[in-house]
C-alpha cells in the first residue's frame, strides 16, 4: 500500500475518483463502483449511494427541462410532436453526464463523514 494524498470531496466526485486518496479510478464501467481502490486500497464496496444519485439527476434535470420546455413552447409554439423528440435528446446525455460526479460525490460525502462506519 503507497501512502494516499489527502483527497478534496469536491474534486474526487467532479474526477470520479477514489474518496481516500483522490487517484485511483472509482467506477469500473458507467456507474458499478469497484470493489477496492486499486491504488489506496479503500474498501469501495462498503460504500452504497443507494438512489441519491438518480433523486438528485430528476430534480436538477427536471427543474431545468421544464423551464427550458415552457420557454420554447411560448417562445416558438411547435407542435407537440417536437416536445416529444427533442426533450429526451436532451434528458438522456444530461442524465448520463450528472449522474457519474454525483455518484461519486455522494460516495465522498460518505467516506468523510464515516457513514459506511456506523452501518449507514
Ligand atoms: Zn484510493
Amino acid at each position: 500500500m503507497t501512502t494516499a494524498p489527502v483527497a478534496v470531496w469536491w474534486r474526487t466526485a467532479i474526477a470520479c475518483r477514489c474518496p481516500r486518496c483522490g487517484v485511483g479510478k472509482l467506477f469500473n464501467g458507467v456507474l458499478k463502483v469497484r470493489p477496492i481502490c486499486a491504488y489506496c486500497g479503500l474498501d469501495l464496496g462498503a460504500h452504497d449511494s443507494g438512489d441519491g444519485p438518480a433523486s438528485l439527476v430528476i430534480l436538477l434535470l427536471g427543474a431545468i427541462v421544464v423551464g427550458l420546455a415552457f420557454w420554447v413552447e411560448f417562445r416558438f409554439n411547435p407542435p407537440l410532436w417536437v416536445h416529444i423528440l427533442l426533450w429526451p435528446l436532451v434528458i438522456t446525455p444530461l442524465a448520463l453526464l450528472l449522474m457519474r460526479p454525483l455518484k461519486a460525490g455522494l460516495i465522498a460525502q460518505q467516506y468523510h463523514h464515516r457513514a459506511s462506519e456506523m452501518g449507514l
